[in-house]
């Protein structure tokens, strides 16, 4: 682990340079070429790693604690970090207000209307990592100071705390991202409660969100031309191969279903084998065939959840209820996979002589990112970590919500272990150093771009 205390770091950026202390990095980490200053289209960058790291262990240190991360969505802590964000860009030359979602956007305004889109989320699951959302969303304000330091930007760059990213408190994740495109339940939403039966509506409405005036938010992607976030991958693809970052090809496409397996419950000392109507047997024969699938396909397959009734010692389970959650980059690879499930979900069932019924969940396709956006990625990786390595994301991001409207692209950073969701996250120094340089060109490419009219 290279992850050093929040004290410490605090300690040497406030008594460093942050130009030396990201010197003394690089010079640590021979993988690492860049020079600070780098020269893009004629603009010099004065976006500086070490800024976002140090704002990083801050957040850290604010909301989180031995047992990990707490700004869960709608909470006091979560408010927290927001409040560090707006004290974060206190002294830029930006404009910071809420939509009608809840979603926090700091506005630089450019030459042009025309607007890029950075950041990602600042809430996370209860005892999550430090990581995990609130990179992309320091890596964001990180540009918008660089950018205001170099005089007026071409197009206006808004940096945003979506939010509700991660929908652990209601079930509901992308809650702000998808709000903005315009792809939320609205009637699905008022129905949904947390652990402790409270109701998302009235908790929301304590934060100034009226589900009933969602809507509104789609206003603020009228002049929205493109939208860039960096982010940990939460796996272990990148470390495993030894590479630092990568450029992100999409986000899988998703089907999320819960089987219910029906049988006849029995006594399990008096109903013989071969007559038994056993539903956790039919839906464990499913789980084997799934994995199945999943690996055939190089897609992943998982079943999460399952619940057998009554769900007692002596009986033989009447009905069992899983989940299944299939993933996968290829539109026609989900297709097959999801027909195939079916099939076996039918086999399994008729094997132990029972039915089953499917119960939508949740459906997304995959979502390629823009090719001319992947292009800038690439050549930024290659700038910074020379290598071609791209990767789909398993995991679902508020890009996957901005994909849908505009051209969009992500940079991922490795993470440790490929750990996630927990306490245990984390990614060296060198890797999120590289991982918001090649964000910084990413995003100085994307304005070209769209200066020069490439994304239209
Ligand atoms: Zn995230």
């Amino acid at each position: 682990m290279t992850r050093r205390k929040t004290g410490e770091i605090a300690f040497r950026y406030d008594r460093v340079a942050p130009e030396k202390a990201v010197k003394a990095r690089l010079a640590d980490s021979p993988s690492i070429a860049t020079p600070l200053s780098i020269t893009l289209g004629g603009v010099k960058t004065t976006y500086e790693p070490s800024r976002v790291i140090a704002s990083l262990r801050t957040l850290a240190e604010r909301t989180g604690g031995p047992e990990g991360s707490r700004r869960l969505a709608w909470t006091e802590e979560w408010l927290k970090a927001r409040a560090f964000m707006k004290e974060l860009v206190a002294t830029l030359p930006v404009t910071v207000d809420e939509d009608e979602a809840g979603n926090l956007w700091v506005v630089l305004r450019g030459k042009s209307e025309q607007l890029l889109v950075v950041g990602s989320h600042l809430d996370s699951v209860p005892k999550g990592g430090w990581l995990d959302g609130a990179l992309g969303v320091m890596a964001g304000i990180e540009l918008v100071r660089a950018l205001a330091a170099e005089g007026t930007p071409e197009v206006s760059i808004a940096v945003v705390d979506w939010a509700d990213e991660e929908g652990a408190r209601f079930g509901r994740s992308l809650f702000g991202s998808a709000a903005c495109v315009g792809t939320l339940d609205i009637d699905g939403l008022k129905k949904l409660v947390d652990k402790e039966g409270g109701k998302l509506p009235e908790i929301l409405l304590k934060h100034g969100v009226n589900v009933d005036q969602l809507d509104g938010a789609k206003a603020r992607m009228k002049n929205v031309v493109a939208y860039v976030e960096v982010h940990i991958e939460q796996g272990p693809v990148l470390e495993k191969m030894g590479k630092g970052i990568c450029t992100v090809s999409g986000t899988k496409g998703i089907e999320r279903e819960r089987l219910v397996f029906r049988g006849q419950a029995a006594h399990a000392g008096t109903m013989p084998m071969e007559m038994r109507k056993d539903t956790f047997v039919a839906a464990s024969r499913f789980a084997i065939a799934l994995q199945e699938i999943g690996r055939k396909h190089e897609g992943v397959t998982t079943v999460g959840h399952a619940q057998a009734w009554p769900g007692v010692v002596t009986a033989v389970a009447g009905e069992t209820r899983i989940t299944m959650d299939m993933r996968h980059i290829d539109k026609g690879h989900l297709e097959v996979m999801f027909r195939e499930a079916h099939e076996a979900a039918e086999a399994a069932a008729s094997a132990e002589g029972c039915t089953v019924e499917w119960q939508h969940i949740f459906r997304i396709p995959p979502m390629p990112f823009h090719p001319k956006l992947l292009e800038a990625a690439r050549t930024s990786v290659r700038e910074v970590e020379k290598h071609d390595v791209e990767l789909p994301s398993g995991a679902l991001h508020d890009a996957s919500e901005m994909a849908r409207q505009v051209p969009t692209v992500m940079i991922f950073s490795s993470s440790i272990g490929g750990l996630s969701h927990t306490k245990e996250e984390d990614t060296s120094e060198a890797h999120l150093t590289m991982a918001v340089d090649a964000f910084d060109r990413t995003c100085r490419r994307a304005i070209t771009l769209v200066v020069n009219g490439d994304l239209r």
